[in-house]
């Protein structure tokens, strides 16, 4: 289900107990600011999720309070992840789901790093 991305955020989301370590993820990198592990449930060949390790909902709620330390830690983390995986010399996608209509479902601000394969338009139709 989708998340209204204007609440408040839940300290009890999946993505703060894997930061907290009660759930097991599989973790491909980790620094003072991200958190990068394999999503449970791919989508490509290679998807893997990247987190910021502060308290923020939504790339809305990250890109209107986080500070510079923390928006820059977490840009350049998703990047690197990229990098470190080969993915850029055959290129990839990054995906933020946000709310309602963006069919966000975790309320923790996450980035979607997809590759692996030619991965087609945009937007699936409908
Ligand atoms: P979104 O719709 O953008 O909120 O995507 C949430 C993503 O989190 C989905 O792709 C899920 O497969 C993934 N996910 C949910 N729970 C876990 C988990 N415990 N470990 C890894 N990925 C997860």
């Amino acid at each position: 289900m989708a998340i209204d991305a204007t609440q408040p955020y839940d300290d009890d989301n999946i993505f703060a107990k894997i930061l907290r370590g009660e759930i097991p993820n599989k973790t491909v990198y980790e620094d003072e600011h991200v958190l990068a592990f394999y999503d449970i449930n791919p989508q490509a060949p290679q998807h893997i999720l990247v987190i910021p390790k502060g308290k923020y909902v939504s790339w809305d709620d990250f890109s209107a309070r986080a500070s510079e330390s923390d928006i820059a830690g977490f840009v350049r983390g998703v990047g690197h992840v990229a990098r470190e995986a080969g993915m850029v010399e055959p290129g990839y996608r990054l995906l933020a789901n946000i709310g309602q209509d963006g069919h966000q479902e975790v309320p923790h601000l996450h980035v979607h790093i997809f590759a692996g394969k030619p991965l087609g338009p945009m937007l699936a139709k409908g």
